[in-house]
């Protein structure tokens, strides 16, 4: 008995120093300290032992077993393996890089909205946000836009009563604004807005950030400096403006804004449709009539408004072609920005 433990023992030695990898090393694991090992095996044979003898054979048994448990764990350290095995060594390796959870990122949108932001809060605008649910009074009637008015088909909504519907452009925070408080007057008020509304370049939710100024003496030359300055920050290059004669029943005059091609410079290419331009906003001088509804005298007061889609200006700045990839949720497209 004592001659087979010894020659286990040196038949162990000599099996761990040959070992090279994981797997082996779990190979030699099961042979020899598995529950159905070599080592249970033999201290399971210690009861046919004579009872005088039993003691001291018993004692190297234990200690023979200690000692490759011992040597295994130390292979296992310098193998850099770990196992779930009976001995229950564990080992750490320090010098692995750690796991951690993906960071996350901001939106495409969220990220343009900020940018717009602050350019403005640069130029002495405040932020104002405003509800999405709003009163049919802010979003038409104080906007100079009575029941009736045509100019309320393209505002086509989602409504939650007769008079309370989702708002369909940041413009009702004008009204808001105005009427709680006194000019001058420098705001930008972002959010959501809605229209009845899908396809390649329309999604039923979209985002918008409103801006205007109230002072006096007020001009259409101060809103073309400012939407100026705004083109060249968002777009990082001197961009001509071009002003082109709209409606919109809030201002009066009204324009169109467009900016040069951002892709070929106005030269002519498939984004701008060989015009050389592309559109980006809407703006014009608050009519006079807006300023009454609010009780400000249009003899004293002026000011301009704009308004401008975050989606249109992230999908000119990074050259997207279709808006309904922002809301999409595919990784694919959201990881590079
Ligand atoms: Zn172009």
């Amino acid at each position: 008995m004592e001659q087979e433990l010894l020659s286990l023992q040196d038949e162990a030695r000599k099996n761990l120093d040959q070992l090279t990898d994981g797997g082996q090393l779990e190979d030699f694991r099961i042979r020899y300290l598995g529950r159905k090992g070599l080592c249970s095996t033999i201290m399971r044979e210690l009861g046919t032992v004579a009872p005088e003898e039993r003691p001291r054979v018993g004692q190297l048994a234990n200690t023979i077993k200690a000692e490759i448990e011992k040597l295994f764990a130390e292979k296992m350290a310098l193998l850099g393996g770990s196992s779930s095995g009976a001995t229950g060594a564990t080992t750490i390796d320090l010098s692995l890089p750690g796991r951690c959870p993906e960071p996350g990122r901001l939106h495409p949108v969220t990220q343009i909205m900020t940018e717009v932001c602050s350019i403005f809060e640069a130029l002495g605008f405040s932020v104002a946000e405003g509800p999405d649910v709003e009163q049919d009074h802010y979003n038409f009637e104080a906007l100079n836009i009575p029941a009736h008015h045509p100019a309320r088909d393209m505002h086509d909504t989602f409504y939650v009563s007769e008079s309370i519907l989702l708002r369909t452009h940041t413009s009702p925070m004008q009204a808001r604004i105005m009427e709680s408080q006194q000019p001058p007057l420098r705001v930008i008020a972002p959010g959501k807005v809605y229209r009845c509304d899908s396809d390649i370049t329309h999604t039923p939710m979209f985002h918008q950030v409103e801006g205007f100024l109230v002072d006096t003496k007020v001009s259409f030359a101060d809103l073309k400096g400012i939407l100026t300055v705004f083109t060249q920050k968002m777009f990082d290059k001197e961009l001509a403006l071009r002003f082109r004669p709209s409606f919109f029943p809030f201002t009066e005059p009204s324009a169109e804004v467009d900016i040069a091609c951002v892709i070929c410079g106005g030269s002519g290419c498939r984004v701008c449709k060989q015009t050389g331009w592309l559109e980006i906003l809407g703006a014009g001088m608050i009519d006079p009539e807006v300023f009454k509804m609010v009780g400000y005298d249009p003899e004293i007061y002026s000011g301009f408004a704009f308004g401008l889609g975050i989606e249109r200006i992230a999908m000119l700045k990074y050259g997207i072609n279709d808006i309904r990839l922002y809301y999409e949720n595919d990784l694919r497209f959201l990881s590079q920005f």
